[in-house]
């Protein structure tokens, strides 16, 4: 007999995650590079210190103040089409992910389907795995952008109860245009499904790609994922959201466990709101960034895939894992994921980019 006695299915599987190596150059995993001000480390800090004072209580299980700052963020990418987001509409969670894992124990489960569209992702599976819901998976056409009558047509033949579409994609980079979503959310709306656009890069988005959010007035069956561990430099707070119709939040409240989110987290978070523009002051910095990589990389015969993101998906390398290990070799860690032959690099500072160009350049002029 096996030990420890694991669900059949998990036996011998690795746990999901990227190395966390302590080298110079980090660019792996799609992390703001710029840390919060001493300022705003006070004012974090303050209020976590008043939360403190009450840590023998529970936390607000509704985080009510934190769905209010949440709503009049969001409602800034709303503003132009005429509305506001509620707080009745925003549900928050330990990081995106766990919002993401909310919805599948409430819209998932034995007998119920979800799809993505690869490649994507690689979480995806995983939610659906664990939360015993079959999994199927769609294919993006060579350049990484969604046939969008391919992704209808196998939405309506299987019928999925969730549809899990990022926008910006990881790893590639692609966003979706709006009508696109629009086509695929009337195609799951059709027979009672959801579609989830997970914006967790959104705020990186090229002009002229407007959110989601948008599409929430007309679609009841859409949920638009956001969260703060991207552009808002808040990875180490693990706070995830959503905007959805309020039926929705209901049925996650039914799965969510009791007090899912600390005082803590709650007090961390709200006070990084307080802090929006400074912490989401490099994001153009870090476009531009990208969008001079993007060149760079195609300069030196590379293949790059358009990004609306703050990282750059590049190849293709015969031996993807030799040119990562090289890489490394130079004290610079990029991501070995998405189809075989290409490597993704987060965006750095400009000083971590120079280090990843020059990093690069050598590997590139050794002979294999
Ligand atoms: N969605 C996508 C597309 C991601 O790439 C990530 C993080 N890599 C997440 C969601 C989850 O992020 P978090 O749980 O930190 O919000």
């Amino acid at each position: 007999m096996d030990f420890p006695p694991i669900r059949e299915e998990l036996r011998g599987l690795e746990p999901y995650g990227a190395p966390q190596l302590d080298v110079p150059v980090q660019l792996n995993t799609n992390e703001n590079p710029y840390g919060p001000s001493e300022a705003c480390a006070d004012d974090i800090a303050a209020s976590v210190r008043e939360a403190a004072l009450t840590l023998n209580r529970y936390p607000d299980r509704e985080h009510v103040a934190l769905r209010e700052a949440l709503a009049a963020y969001l409602s800034r990418d709303t503003v132009a089409a005429g509305f506001s987001i509620t707080p009745e509409q925003v549900w928050a969670a330990n990081g995106s992910n766990e919002v993401m894992l909310q919805l599948l124990q409430a819209f998932g489960g034995p007998g119920r389907t979800a799809c993505s569209f690869a490649p994507t992702y690689s979480m995806y599976p995983e939610y659906a795995r664990d939360t015993l819901t079959r999994w199927v998976t769609g294919h993006r056409a060579e350049d990484f952008s969604l046939d969008v009558d391919a992704a209808r047509e196998l939405i309506e033949a299987e019928q999925p109860s969730v549809v899990l579409l990022p926008s910006p994609n990881n790893p590639t980079g692609t966003a979706l245009p709006p009508d696109a979503i629009e086509v695929l959310c009337k195609a799951t709306g059709a027979y009672g499904g959801l579609l989830v656009v997970d914006e967790a890069y959104t705020e990186f988005r090229r002009e002229g790609t407007p959110s989601a959010l948008e599409l929430l007035p007309t679609h009841r069956n859409l949920v638009v994922s956001r969260t703060m561990s991207k552009a808002f430099a808040l990875a180490g707070g693990r706070l995830g959201y959503l905007a959805a119709d309020p039926a929705i939040l209901d049925a996650i409240r039914v799965v969510r466990l009791p007090y899912h989110l600390s005082s803590v987290t709650q007090a961390a978070a709200l006070a990084a709101l307080r802090h929006a523009p400074e912490l989401l002051g490099k994001v153009d910095d870090l476009r531009r960034e990208r969008d001079d990589v993007v060149t760079w990389l195609r300069a030196q015969g590379l293949e790059v895939a358009d990004s609306d993101a703050n990282f750059v998906l590049y190849g293709r390398f015969e031996d993807r894992h030799a040119h990562w290990e090289a890489l490394l070799a130079h004290g610079v860690l990029v991501r070995e994921v998405g189809p075989a032959g290409w490597l993704r690099v987060s965006i750095g500072t400009p000083e971590e980019m120079a280090a990843f160009r020059d990093a690069t350049t050598a590997v590139l002029a050794t002979p294999a």
